[in-house]
């Protein structure tokens, strides 16, 4: 008899998980909150790494799918001084496969493929029972029953409290995000200070970075450390009061970074939280969690190539069939744990230097994971 299966999120985790069950014949039920694929902006780019994220899409069968959409140009790294003068200046091969870049809308649409997702199912409970099955519960007041419930919900999961008690929290480091469209056209003075990757810029606490997404459009992203604000979060103020915050914020450093917070269009704050570094939990029957729902670490390249491994690894496991799938389910998030937390130790420790009182700290970083 086949299992009934489920996973909530259709994130990267959640996708290649479906994805891949897909491809080796087995039926997933995906329940996703969002009402439609379009209903919000999927974000900026992504670095998928040989190893992780692209190990990932080759057991999905769309590597070369990937190829063909993703920019390998993108890897480039510039670094720049506050007062505008360029630090470092990197350049992938134009060989070089190691981290492509891909916008997550069209990281998206290729995991979506052929996969039926219901859009608009808000999971609100997840009930692991006694050998009966896992019962879900939605917003829209249905409920249905599953053998193995897989929690891709993110960061603030609705299934986490199923298996853990653990909740996120505040990392002292909050960003704000801003977008500019055409930048070829509309700005090309900026255009090509980014070039065609990333662009960073460390002060004192605080730190300027823009990436270039496909089709002209560049987002650039506000890092400072400060008191968690609730209040703005919940409720954003006005566009031009959070730019002469910003800017005012970054006073005195060179007027083309500066115009990267000037020609921003909206201002999207987001506090960065993690899980502790190693989150586990007794291991429950028929329930597992995935990618930011098991395992939110500081947004530094790591969590969506994670998502997208996880999700084909436990896919995998289940389409081999084993005679006790709760024992394989275990074993793998043994394995999740493992590889998840030494990369939670990488990515806090690289956040505190990042965004520190030492902007050296930052330039050391670089140099240490991508010497020249
Ligand atoms: C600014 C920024 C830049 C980043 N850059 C990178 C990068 O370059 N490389 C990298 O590897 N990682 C990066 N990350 C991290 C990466 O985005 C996450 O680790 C990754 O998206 C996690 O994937 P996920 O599938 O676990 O969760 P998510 O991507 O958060 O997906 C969760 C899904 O679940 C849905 N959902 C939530 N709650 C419910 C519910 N109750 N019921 C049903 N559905 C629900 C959501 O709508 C969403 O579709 C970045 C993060 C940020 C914030």
């Amino acid at each position: 008899m086949r299992r009934r299966i489920a996973v909530v999120g259709s994130g990267p985790a959640g996708l290649a998980f479906a994805r891949v069950l897909h491809r080796h014949g087995h039926p997933v039920t995906v329940l996703e909150r969002d009402t439609a694929p379009d209903a919000r902006s999927q974000g900026g780019t992504l670095d998928l790494h040989e190893g992780l994220g692209q190990r990932a899409l080759d057991k999905a069968g769309l590597l070369k799918e990937f190829r063909a959409l993703s920019r390998p140009e993108g890897q480039a790294m510039r670094i720049l001084d506050p007062d505008g003068t360029v630090l470092r200046d990197w350049r992938p091969r134009p060989d070089d496969r190691a981290n492509p870049e891909i916008d997550r809308g069209q990281l998206r649409d290729l995991l979506l493929g052929p996969l039926d997702v219901q859009w608009g199912r808000e999971v609100t409970q997840v009930v692991p029972g006694n050998g009966d099955g896992v019962r879900v519960r939605c917003a829209d007041g249905r409920q249905e029953t599953f053998d193995l419930v897989v929690g891709a919900d993110g960061a603030w999961s609705r299934v986490r409290p199923a298996v853990s008690p653990v909740s996120p929290r505040y990392t002292g480091v909050t960003m704000v995000e801003t977008s500019l469209d055409d930048v070829d056209t509309a700005h090309p003075d900026l255009a090509r200070l980014v070039g065609d990757g990333s662009l960073a810029v460390y002060g004192v606490n605080r730190a300027l970075v823009a990436q270039r997404n496909s089709g002209g459009h560049l987002k650039v992203y506000a890092q400072f450390r400060a008191p968690l604000d609730r209040q703005a979060t919940a409720a954003p103020a006005d566009v031009e009061t959070v730019r002469s915050s910003l800017l005012a914020l970054f006073d005195g450093w060179a007027d083309p970074v500066l115009d990267l917070l000037r020609r921003g269009t909206a201002f999207v704050r987001r506090p960065l939280h993690v899980l502790p570094v190693s989150h586990t939990w007794p291991h429950v029957r028929g329930v597992t969690l995935l990618g930011d729902a098991a395992h939110l670490m500081p947004p530094l390249g790591a969590g969506a190539n994670l998502a997208l491994l996880e999700g084909a690894e436990l896919a995998e496991t289940v389409a081999a069939g084993p005679a006790d799938p709760d024992h394989a389910v275990r074993a793998f998030e043994e394995r999740m744990w493992a590889r998840a937390g030494r990369w939670a130790q990488l990515t806090t420790a690289g956040l505190e230097r990042l965004v520190s009182a030492d902007p050296a700290e930052a330039l050391a970083l670089f140099d240490q994971v991508q010497p020249s």
